[in-house]
């Protein structure tokens, strides 16, 4: 048997999710450019979809622009707000996803600078330090909804109010927060959002840049004028679908969902603390289903991989970068001494867990830890 608390590097496809898919795979292949009656099928199904991914983040389903995921989504809005506006500074949290920090970093090439936004030891952007980035013109600001590795959920309203102010565009990232938080585009305030459909128990390949369409960005692909021109390249139909309908369950269940998750959480932390574990960002609002956490002294990869033996599956850093032995960016940003940070484990829940799943993973954890510190002892 092997247990899954990696649901924030990828989850599970929802039964229903993939019932809507098989047709657009099967008997339902037409293009959604085509007029005949096929095409207009895929077209419709594209259309629903639509309207899906913008109820759940309180936009008009215009404001969508379906893309290979939060990966493009990001790299969109990035490099095509970079196009159209004059060199100026970006200002990006410390602790972005690297499909934010790489090609905000890339703009230094093209006569941009390039600003890290502080954040606190726990892990929430620094809003003094963003009034101080922002005293220097700006063109873009991006600061994620909730990190992928401690979950923290940062004031992204509150930057986007202070971007506005300063005229520059203001950019969320929310593939972590969708889902697990309520997600308004509207109240956050921001010109674009990033969304994708694999952390919402929908299909990998699928995500969307939201957009105030009061902007104008310059495509990352041309062509065929797919997307509103943003996005050439035939549609992808039954991954959208598939996006549209995780959707629908991701709104429909958030709630109860994050209730249940929030309390299988506590029920972790507090066995962490009784085994001493330094748990990140613990003080700061974070989505109910994420746990990051060390044990000084014991390497965080020979944690997952001892974990992984005895059936669970959680992982080191970010499972972005895992082949990155470096420690990770969140956690230097957040002052975590690298002695520490190389421990880290990111626990993160989802759907089908259970109590006696985290019961049986603390049980297992207890018996790696133990070894491990009578090892260090022994050295000692
Ligand atoms: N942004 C964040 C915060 C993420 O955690 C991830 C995936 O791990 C991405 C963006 C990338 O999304 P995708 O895998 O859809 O390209």
């Amino acid at each position: 048997m092997f247990t899954y608390f990696d649901h924030n590097a990828t989850t599970p496809l929802e039964p229903r999710v993939l019932d809507a898919m098989l047709p657009f795979l099967r008997e339902q292949y037409g293009n959604a450019s085509s007029r005949h009656d096929m095409g207009i099928t895929a077209r419709r199904a594209i259309d629903a979809a639509r309207e899906q991914v913008a109820a759940l983040v309180n936009v008009r389903p215009q404001q969508v622009v379906f893309t290979s995921g939060g990966t493009e989504a990001n790299n969109l809005f990035i490099k095509g707000a970079a196009e159209i506006l004059k060199p100026a500074q970006v200002a990006v949290s410390a602790i972005e996803h690297p499909c934010v920090a790489r090609p905000a970093e890339a703009l230094a090439r093209r006569g941009w600078s390039v600003r890290k936004l502080a954040v606190t030891g726990e892990g929430v952007v620094n809003l003094a330090d963003v009034d101080a980035a922002l005293q220097v013109r700006t063109g873009i600001v991006s600061v994620m909804l909730a990190n992928n590795e401690t979950g923290v959920i940062q004031p992204v309203a509150a930057v986007a109010e202070r971007a506005r102010a300063a005229k520059a565009w203001m950019h969320t990232d929310a593939v972590q927060a969708l889902g697990k938080i309520p997600v308004d585009f509207e109240a956050l305030g921001v010109q674009a959002m990033t969304v994708s459909a694999h952390k919402i128990y929908g299909p990998k390949g699928s995500g969307a840049l939201i957009l105030d369409k009061r902007i104008e960005l310059a495509p990352l692909l041309s062509g065929g004028g797919h997307e509103f021109g943003m996005r050439s390249g035939t549609e992808n139909v039954a991954a959208i679908v598939g996006f549209g309908v995780a959707a629908e369950i991701a709104a429909e269940r958030m709630d109860k969902l994050a209730s249940r998750l929030e309390g299988l959480r506590a029920r972790l932390e507090a066995g962490l603390t009784q085994l001493g574990a330094v748990i990140f960002g613990a003080k700061a609002a974070r989505v109910p289903n994420t746990s990051y956490f060390a044990f000084e002294g014991i390497d965080g990869e020979t944690l997952i991989i001892e974990l992984d033996k005895m059936g669970f599956g959680v992982a080191a850093g970010a499972a972005c970068s895992s082949t990155n032995p470096e420690p990770s960016a969140t956690l230097t940003a957040m002052g975590v001494v690298p002695e520490i940070a190389r421990g880290a484990v990111r626990f993160s829940l989802g759907v089908a867990n259970t109590a006696s799943d985290v019961d049986a993973f603390l049980v297992a954890l207890n018996s790696v830890v133990q070894r491990f510190r009578g090892l260090t002892a022994m050295v000692a």
